[in-house]
C-alpha cells in the first residue's frame, strides 16, 4: 500500500481544522454575490408595458399578445422563469430602466410548471381613427411626463394625458357613418397611430 506523503498529511489536516467552505444550505439560507443574476421580477411601479423586454428575449420566456377583442383591449407580457436563462438582457434594454430586474431568487425548483408563469396586463390605446394600436396608456403617460413641454408637439401625447379627455379615450374607437373614412384634418385633435398622424401631416 502506498503511503501517504507528508505533504498530503499536512493539507489534509490543515483541511480538517479550516472553516468550511460550503454551505449550509438549505439549513441555512445561501448568500447569493451582490450581481447575482437570478428570477427576473417585473416592477409594476416602473413598467409601461411597452414590450422592449419581449423583443430582446432569447428564449422567449417573456411573450406578448395583444387582445383587441376585450374591453378595455388589453396587452399581456407573460414571463416563465422556467425558460429562463438569466442573460439579463430584458434588464439591460428596460426602455425606463426600472420595469424588470434579475432578483438574486436561485432557489427555483417546482413540481407544478404553473409556478413559473405571471401574467402583467396593460390597457391599450387604440387610434382614434382606424383602430390600430398606439401603444399602452402607462407608455404614453411615461413619454409625456418624460418628454415635458416637448410633448406639446403631439397632440396624441397630450391628449392621453389630459385626464379630462382621457374619459373620451375610454370609449372604443368608433366611425360614425357621417364621418369620412380617410383622415382629414378635424382628426388633428385625436389620438392617432404613427400611420394616420403621417397622412395627417401630409395634408397639413
Ligand atoms: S434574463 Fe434573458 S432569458 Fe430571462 S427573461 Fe430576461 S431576456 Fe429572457
Ligand atoms: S422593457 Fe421595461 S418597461 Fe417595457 S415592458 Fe419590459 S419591463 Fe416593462
Amino acid at each position: 500500500m502506498r503511503l501517504p506523503k507528508l505533504r498530503e498529511l499536512k493539507e489534509a489536516v490543515t483541511v480538517l481544522l479550516s472553516p468550511r467552505f460550503t454551505t449550509k444550505f438549505p439549513a441555512e439560507p445561501c448568500q447569493v454575490p451582490e450581481n447575482y443574476r437570478g428570477k427576473p421580477e417585473f416592477d409594476d411601479d416602473y413598467c409601461i408595458g411597452c414590450g422592449a423586454c419581449v423583443n430582446v428575449c432569447p428564449t422567449e420566456a417573456l411573450t406578448q399578445t395583444d387582445d383587441l377583442e376585450s374591453s378595455p383591449p388589453k396587452r399581456k407580457i407573460i414571463s416563465r422563469y422556467d425558460t429562463c436563462i438569466f442573460c439579463g438582457n430584458c434588464q439591460d434594454g428596460c426602455t425606463t430602466e426600472k420595469g424588470i430586474k434579475l432578483t438574486n431568487q436561485w432557489d427555483l425548483a417546482t413540481l407544478d410548471r404553473q409556478e413559473t408563469i405571471a401574467t402583467h396586463e396593460y390597457e391599450l390605446q387604440l387610434c382614434e381613427k382606424c383602430g390600430a394600436i398606439v401603444g399602452t396608456k402607462k407608455h404614453l403617460l411615461w413619454l409625456n411626463k418624460k418628454l415635458g413641454p416637448l410633448a406639446y408637439t403631439n397632440p396624441s401625447l397630450l391628449l392621453s394625458h389630459d385626464a379630462q379627455m382621457q374619459e373620451l379615450n375610454q370609449a372604443p374607437p368608433t366611425q360614425s357613418s357621417e364621418e369620412p373614412k380617410d383622415v382629414t384634418a378635424n382628426d388633428f385633435m385625436k389620438i392617432l397611430c404613427p400611420k394616420c398622424k403621417c397622412e395627417l401631416n401630409i395634408q397639413l
